[in-house]
């Protein structure tokens, strides 16, 4: 039965509620009344200098994603372009991955770590290497990463990611230092995930992959990872363990998107019942061509309009919750996306072991193909040729402000006040210490005329963050709001 408070993976993410809903959905694809109704309710609301947004259930959401209108579809990236902008204004995060291991046990049939495949070259770092990869990485000038391990008790047990983390932390080379580490790695224990959380780590992710349960149990036929309900009931042990921000994700093309979709909003609607705060971002992953990996031979890939669709109602269903997008996809795709609620995106990613360190992009332990190619100078010059600004910032996590108090910051608008500035802060960081030329001229005519926004509408903020960008060209670092 479903029951959202349940601890019970099947009674949150309960089958027969999905193919309800489904149905439900179905049958109301062309009330073009209710659809209205439901636009409606996800609106904003502008109380003063905050805003309000009430989120939709995966019933309403479900709804909008069966219906094929396409003025509806427009009003769809319109609400979704909206919400965004009241929430997170232009601002993107901007974050890498670190692959510290591909020994795995587990047999996923996506992905080329899995313990068939014997000609992939296993490797795990040393922490001599892990050093050796973080100077590349803030050499770049990334502040935020996400470290990446397959499964593996024996090769990876939870000593040597924590050793890891910790070696991460430690190391302050030139101006560089990493002010935030995610950590991406296979569902563990709660006493696991204390250690994580006394280790420092930002938010804990894992993908559900798919929330189908049969599907489930065919794609992962091996290993620990086999089994559902430990890995679906992950994110409650998190949350046991004191990790208040968790990472949901569904990897798509593994299962018909709409019931993924209904699913993934009910797991976001189990925490915030449970737990009192929704998951702190969602990634949006497709399967990618990788070693012995052929995407073609999942039935459910996703057309990127569809992909756009999903995106933009993960904005307007979950509004206060982040939205990833990797570098699986392709510069144009991203750029898409950007505009539809998505408020993180990696960049100069390299997904091999031992990869940042390699002149050439290395792809032999490669986890999966990357579309998006660019430097992380190029990425953040695109975005700010958008419009966007691009943030390095971690200062929410190291002030405390984590599940439910940054999402109390978040829903009451102000993280106008602190993100925004803190976004331009690390921005000038960047082009201080790692733009090419050309970088830092846009980059600097585009802080003056974002500060030129802030002069007069918030005088405080203003004085504060002009005297703050003086210091950092003084040599001084790591301010923050
Ligand atoms: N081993 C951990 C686990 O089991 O969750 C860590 C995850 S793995 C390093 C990161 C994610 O990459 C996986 O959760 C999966 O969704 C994704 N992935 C695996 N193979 C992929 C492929 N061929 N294309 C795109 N994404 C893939």
């Amino acid at each position: 039965m479903y029951d959202k408070k349940s601890l019970k993976a099947e009674e949150f993410i309960n089958h027969e509620e999905v193919l309800r809903t489904l149905d439900y959905a179905e049958k109301n694809k062309n009330n073009l009344e209710l659809i209205n109704e439901i636009l409606e309710k996800a609106r904003p609301t502008h109380v003063g200098r905050e805003t309000f947004c009430k989120g939709l259930t995966h019933e309403e959401a479900s709804v909008l994603l069966a219906c094929e209108d396409k003025g509806i579809l427009q009003k769809i990236y319109d609400l979704a372009q909206e919400i965004k902008e009241s929430f997170y204004g232009q601002r993107i995060v901007i974050f890498a991955p670190l692959y510290l291991s591909n020994y795995c046990v587990n047999g996923c049939v996506y992905c080329p770590y899995h313990n068939q495949n014997h000609h992939i070259p296993r490797k795990k770092l040393t922490q001599e290497e892990v050093k050796a990869e973080v100077i590349a990485l803030q050499d770049m000038g990334h502040k935020r990463l996400a470290i990446e391990s397959g499964e593996d008790p024996v090769n990876n047990p939870i000593e040597y990611i924590l050793e890891c983390i910790n070696t991460i932390y430690s190391i302050k080379h030139k101006n560089g230092a990493i002010r935030r580490v995610n950590v991406n790695i296979a569902a563990t224990t709660v006493e696991n995930y204390r250690k994580l959380k006394e280790a420092g780590i930002g938010t804990y992710i894992l993908f559900q992959e798919t929330y189908h349960k049969e599907s489930y149990e065919k794609l992962h036929p091996t290993g620990p990872k086999h089994n559902y309900a430990y890995h679906t009931e992950a994110m409650d042990r998190a949350m046991e363990g004191g990790i208040d921000d968790v990472g949901l994700g569904v990897l798509f093309g593994l299962e018909r998107y709409k019931y993924e979709f209904a699913a993934l909003l009910m797991h976001a609607e189990h925490l915030e019942a449970v737990h009192g705060v929704g998951p702190h971002t969602i990634s949006v992953p497709r399967v990618k061509k990788a070693d012995d990996i052929d995407p073609n031979a999942f039935d459910n890939g996703i057309d990127d309009e569809t992909f756009a669709k999903i995106v933009a109602l993960t904005r307007i269903a979950v509004p206060y919750t982040g939205i990833i997008i990797s570098t699986r996809e392709t510069q144009t795709v991203r750029e898409k996306l950007l505009q539809l609620g998505v408020s993180q995106v990696s960049g100069a990613s390299r997904t091999s072991v031992g990869g940042y360190t390699e002149e050439e992009r290395p792809v032999e332990t490669e986890q999966f193909d990357v579309s998006d190619q660019r430097t992380l100078d190029e990425v953040v010059r695109w975005l700010m040729e958008r419009g966007h600004i691009p943030s390095f910032c971690t200062a929410c996590y190291r002030e405390g402000r984590t599940g439910d108090r940054f999402m109390s910051l978040c829903k009451t608008g102000q993280i106008q006040n602190c993100c925004q500035p803190n976004a331009l802060i690390t921005l000038k960081e960047f082009l201080m210490d790692y733009a090419s030329e050309e970088t830092k001229k846009i980059g600097e005519e585009f802080i003056k005329k974002e500060l030129d926004k802030i002069q007069g509408v918030n005088e405080a903020v203003y004085k504060a963050l002009t005297n703050n960008l003086k210091e950092i060209e003084n040599g001084k670092r790591d301010f923050r709001f």
